[in-house]
């Protein structure tokens, strides 16, 4: 990130011109029925604009504008190559736009500037070029029906694409979504969450700006409850790409099943273990346990928030951990030296309150309680003796909440690691490298991070195991979600 003083941010903030407007069909337009609602930032709670808020008829508008140009446009029609050519062009502009679009994300939803620069944004951009290069690389494929026959199997854009997403990576979690659809022929209809829709809607128009056609890409901020579910039950969307809660994620089950089938793809929650093996690399695992729990305040998918540690080394891994924690204090995300953020709005203080009063009733010990803070800040609480049947150990908390169990050997570890409705991560801790490969193969998850967590490139395929979700994004997988195959089986 360019060198930049919190001053600096703070003036940038105050120049900030937001979004006032839908993207729908190619044209920035106000909801039909003229609502607004105060856009607040959890930095301080106050208003930083008003969010054009869409009904019921915007998504009818936006599902009809992305039906058209689907059946209709060129986007589908147009060669890859071509698509490649404006995509990558849209990235540019995103690059250009990259400290407005940082800025945006950091007073949405109070990820620390640093972090919406250089995480957040590189991600977005790694994504769009990924699949704008993918776009014209792909071979189909002839199958080995022998000589009296010729077999072409094809890849074909699924068609219209429902994107909903969540507020703690908004705009990777999007661009991992939106740039497969659209690089493979698809038109997306987005629907952002409730804090994060402008940054969404100044991607669209820099998309626009880039020569992707109208009624490409269309986005409509709302209720995820009324106008997400419009999207899940529509009968002109053909697919439906999901990041979120795997309460909400069960919704678009239903809403599928009730409607046409639409394809549901869905990227769900998590209560991802990291295990701590006696001969790890300890600092390095410590450092890293403590930073996974705070990195984005806790609100990952990915969190880290089960710490199983052998009983070996667990005195004094709980006692670095706790110390690293506590150097963790949520301060002003504008600041450029800040590392930790507040939560996404002052609302989910009492959220993440909740699940920590709980646990200690159901008598988790305090190792560290660091909570306190104001408004949105929130600082890391490190729960030690959590039982695998209490709620701590089973529940996804999205703040910086650690629970802490021990695990007298390796099979206790897989066994506490494995004994959770979600799958979506794991870590592991060990020099041994014949360990390593044994105990990734046991643990039920998508990603197993081994000496290392958080990390990552687009090429490799990300989702989840269990209730944490079904398909991939990231890497060529994703495409599976965007397209279908067709075989063309000609007698000869
Ligand atoms: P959420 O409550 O499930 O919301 C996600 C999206 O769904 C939002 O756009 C939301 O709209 C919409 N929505 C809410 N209720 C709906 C309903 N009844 N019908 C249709 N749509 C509805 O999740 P969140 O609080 O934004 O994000 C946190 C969750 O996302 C966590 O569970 C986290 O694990 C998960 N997550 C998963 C991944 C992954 O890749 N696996 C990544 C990040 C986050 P509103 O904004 O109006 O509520
Ligand atoms: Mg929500």
């Amino acid at each position: 990130m360019p060198e930049r003083a919190l001053t600096d941010w703070v003036a940038a903030a105050e120049r900030l011109r937001w979004p006032a407007q839908l993207l729908v069909d190619g044209a920035r337009r106000p909801p039909l029925d003229g609502e607004t609602r105060a856009l607040v930032t959890p930095r301080d709670g106050t208003e930083l604009a008003r969010v054009p808020w869409g009904g019921g008829e915007d998504i009818e508008a936006a599902v009809a504008a992305a039906r058209r140009a689907f059946d209709e446009g060129p986007w589908p029609r147009m060669a890859p190559s071509e698509r490649k050519v404006v995509l990558l062009r849209f990235a540019e502009l995103i690059e250009a736009n990259r400290d407005e679009l940082a800025l945006m994300v950091t007073l949405e939803m109070g990820k620390p500037i640093a972090q919406s620069w250089s995480i957040e944004l590189r991600a977005v951009l790694a994504s769009y070029r990924y699949y704008a290069e993918l776009a014209d690389k792909e071979l189909d494929e002839i199958a080995p029906t022998g000589q009296e026959a010729l077999a072409l199997v094809t890849r074909e854009p699924v068609g219209v694409v429902g994107v909903v997403t969540p507020w703690n990576f908004p705009l990777t979690l999007s661009a991992w979504k939106i740039a497969p659809a659209l690089a493979f022929g698809c038109t997306v209809v987005h629907k952002p969450a409730d804090l994060t829709p402008l940054s969404a809607v100044r991607i669209a128009e820099l998309a626009l700006e880039a020569g992707v056609p109208a009624g490409v890409l269309n986005v409509v901020p709302g209720r995820g409850s009324v106008l997400g579910r419009r999207i899940g039950e529509h009968p002109a969307v053909d697919a439906l790409a999901f990041t979120g809660s795997t309460a909400v994620g069960r919704e678009y089950l239903r809403y599928a099943a009730e409607s046409n089938l639409k394809r549901t793809w869905l990227e769900l929650g998590g209560k991802s273990p990291n295990i701590i093996l006696p001969d790890a690399e300890r600092d390095r695992a410590i450092a890293t346990a403590a930073w996974g729990i705070t990195f984005n305040a806790g609100q990952m998918c990915t969190a880290p928030s089960r710490l199983i540690v052998h009983e070996e080394i667990a005195e004094e891994v709980l006692d670095g951990v706790v110390r690293a924690c506590a150097g963790y204090r949520p301060g002003d995300p504008l600041d450029p030296a800040t590392t930790m953020g507040p939560l996404a709005a002052i609302e989910r203080a009492a959220a993440v309150d909740e699940h920590v009063d709980r646990a200690f009733a159901e008598g988790a010990t305090a190792a560290l309680d660091a909570r306190g803070g104001t408004g949105a800040y929130y600082g890391p609480v490190v729960c030690s003796g959590v039982e695998a049947a209490s709620r701590l150990a089973r529940e996804e908390v999205f703040g910086p909440v650690l629970a802490v169990q021990r695990a007298s050997d390796v099979d206790e570890a897989v066994r506490l690691a494995n004994d959770s409705e979600y799958g979506l991560a794991a870590g592991l801790w060990t020099r041994d490298v014949t360990a390593v490969h044994r105990i990734s193969r046991r643990l039920r998850a998508g990603t197993v991070w081994v000496n290392c967590y958080e990390e990552g490139d687009l090429g490799v395929p990300f989702g989840g195991y269990k209730q944490s979700g079904n398909g991939r994004d990231k890497s060529r997988h994703a495409i599976e979600k965007y397209t279908e195959l067709k075989t063309t089986y000609l007698q000869l």
